[in-house]
């Protein structure tokens, strides 16, 4: 029979690792082809080796999500090679650097707001152009930080970027909806992936105390952090036609931790 997603072209953003990459090989598992755009790392191109070896077609572009030319480049040469976009994932994204606010660093503020929040603007701006014939479906990985949550000291750029990102989606999700293009934000809450690698982490926010007891961020579901995998199925199905009537929304994958 045929594939939910035969036929259809996907973009995924931070595609090298985590999220994005469990994400790319679902929808290629589905039937789409699928661009994958990260920073110059080999790990993108062997996720861009599997998704061939699946049978689909893939191009990893090197792309730094918060260089508008590189950003508009990738989009156009694939729009070409493809000659459509029907799903974009707006997923690359980085914790940043975690400090007390008199201690973030203009620069640091700028690192993660550029990359979380601009990458993901200038992903939409280039994309919508290729959409607007055929509609489609554009996915923004925020966070439980962006809304709902806000756990671990230090977050106070990330948790701006995160919100700026669902606010952004959603005013996207009302002017885009002329197109028949659909827009939805997955909140995640802790999953196992590579993030954590190039975080970096001030010795003063360990120092952070406040006169109530902190929350840790056990999810009810089940201990320890969920799995890209998890966050690849409800991508799938916001990409897919089976979402036919879902934009504008924000949903949590956090193991109800939210609810605590
Ligand atoms: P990850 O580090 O495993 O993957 C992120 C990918 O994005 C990497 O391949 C990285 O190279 C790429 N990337 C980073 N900066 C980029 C840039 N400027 N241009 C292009 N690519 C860039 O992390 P992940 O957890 O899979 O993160 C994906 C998204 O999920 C992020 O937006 C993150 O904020 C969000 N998120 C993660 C968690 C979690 O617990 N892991 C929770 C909530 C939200």
């Amino acid at each position: 029979g045929r594939l939910p997603l035969q036929d259809k072209v996907a973009i995924v953003t931070g595609a090298g690792s985590g999220i994005g990459r469990a994400s790319a090989l679902a929808l290629a598992r589905g039937g789409a082809n699928v661009c994958l755009l990260d920073l110059n790392d080999n790990r993108t191109e062997e996720v861009e080796k599997e998704i061939r070896e699946l049978g689909r077609e893939s191009e990893f572009y090197d792309v730094d999500v918060s260089d508008p030319e590189r950003v508009r480049k990738a989009i156009e040469s694939a729009a070409g090679r493809f000659g459509r976009i029907d799903v974009v994932f707006a997923n690359a994204g980085i914790n940043g650097t975690l400090a007390p606010i008199e201690d973030l660093t203009p620069e640091a503020w700028d690192e993660t707001l550029s990359t979380n929040l601009k990458g993901t603007f200038l992903t939409f701006k280039y994309a919508v152009p290729h959409m607007k014939k055929t509609g489609g479906s554009i996915i923004v990985t925020a966070s439980v930080n962006g809304s709902r949550k806000f756990s671990g000291f230090g977050m106070s750029a990330y948790s701006a970027s995160k919100a700026g990102q669902v606010a952004f989606a959603k005013m996207a999700a009302l002017e885009l909806a002329r197109y028949k293009i659909r827009v939805n934000v997955i909140c995640p809450g802790a999953i196992e992936t590579n993030i954590g690698e190039n975080t970096e982490r001030t010795k003063e926010v360990d120092k952070i105390r406040i006169p109530v007891e902190y929350p840790e961020g056990d999810q009810p579901l089940e201990r320890g952090p969920g799995r890209p995998e998890q966050v690849a199925d409800l991508v799938f199905f916001l990409a897919s036609e089976r979402s036919s009537r879902i934009s504008g929304t924000e949903i949590f994958i956090d193991g109800a931790e939210t609810l605590l």
